[in-house]
């Protein structure tokens, strides 16, 4: 396809809409929110033409897709744009980059709805996994009503790892930046810089999960988003599918549920890079286990950095700059799917 000059410079975002002449819920799907993960852009072009074709019928509600939610991020194949748009996502009066221009036409319409499946993709190998947000609460940082909905969608699509805690854990991890600040950069952080897709959409009143497909060109990775994107389809009642179309996706592993055992972890710590020295134990892969007391990595001047308790170290990244995320910890959740 040849691509003329005004993929470099995009000036509006496309959205696939289809309006179900019969009431019922209200669903958007999001590709390419990292513009350098395209296997939710694959999976929602390929429903795109089961729906046109007829392979795919809605039966009710609306069904809003967005394949390339970050048209700058996918134009440069790259994870952002000009920032990363799933971080301190609101409509600002003043745009100041291009996603905050995104922001302003995406946040309206992920307000018109009610569910909202987020599909990302990931660097490092590993298996898929779900993120889901916080248990009912009142609290000031992330009140939220719709826990039991929310659990009922991560359970059905298909992944066996649930994450949760993640804002919680990024305010905590503010908090502390503020008390200590190891750069200037920290001196002034903002929780609200957590602020994702589906952190905008429970803000709104609404509910979502972000959904990680697996690893950025894992070839499997569209098959796992639209075993997803038609699984949540099922789960909400939307559609029906022709003998056909409901025969490949049985192939695909989409057909009926078989049980998964899953395994939720709770996300309760994060750990900042503090120098350059710092280095890690060994080389730690995402989810990998850890014991209370044993030693994650060492600080600049070989002080231990230990787990406080049995759990897993998530998303590590061994070249953290000073002031950055360095690793989370999670340990097991009460929560059960
Ligand atoms: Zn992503």
């Amino acid at each position: 396809m040849v691509r003329s000059t005004a993929f470099a410079h995009p000036t509006h975002l496309r959205v696939h809409q289809y309006l179900g002449l019969n009431p019922g819920p209200r669903l958007i799907v999001l590709g390419a929110v990292h513009g350098n993960e395209t296997c939710g852009t694959q999976a929602l072009q390929g429903l795109i033409e089961a729906l046109d074709q007829g392979r795919l019928t809605l039966l009710r509600g609306q069904l809003t897709l967005v394949p390339i939610a970050n048209p700058l991020a996918y134009a440069r194949h790259a994870r952002e744009g000009e920032r990363n748009l799933n971080r301190k996502l609101v409509p600002p009066a003043i745009p100041q980059d291009f996603e905050d221009r995104i922001a302003r036409v995406l946040c309206p319409l992920l307000q018109a709805h009610e569910v909202l499946l987020d599909l990302h993709s990931f660097h490092t190998a590993g298996a898929p996994f779900v993120m889901v947000g916080p248990h009912d609460n009142q609290g000031a940082l992330e009140p939220f009503a719709h826990a039991e909905a929310e659990t009922a969608l991560a359970a059905a699509l298909g992944p066996r790892l649930v994450v949760e805690g993640w804002l919680e854990t990024y305010a905590h991890g503010v908090a502390r930046r503020r008390a200590h600040p190891v750069t200037t950069a920290q001196a002034a952080p903002d929780p609200q810089f957590g602020v994702g897709t589906t952190e905008y959409m429970r803000a709104c009143g609404g509910y979502g999960v972000t959904l990680e497909c697996g690893q950025h060109d894992d070839p499997q990775a569209p098959a796992v988003a639209r075993r997803a994107v038609l699984r949540t389809l099922r789960l909400l009642g939307m559609v029906a599918e022709v003998p056909q179309e409901a025969a490949d996706t049985e192939a695909a592993g989409a057909g009926a549920v078989a049980p998964v055992l899953h395994t939720v972890m709770c996300l309760f710590d994060v750990i900042d890079c503090a120098h350059a020295g710092d280095h890690f134990s060994r080389e730690w892969a995402s989810f990998d286990p850890v014991r209370a007391g044993e030693v994650l990595g060492y600080r600049d001047g070989g002080r231990p950095v230990v787990a406080e308790t049995d759990g897993w170290i998530v998303f590590p990244n061994p070249r953290a700059q000073v002031g950055q995320e360095w690793f989370y910890l999670a340990r097991a959740s009460a929560r059960r799917l």
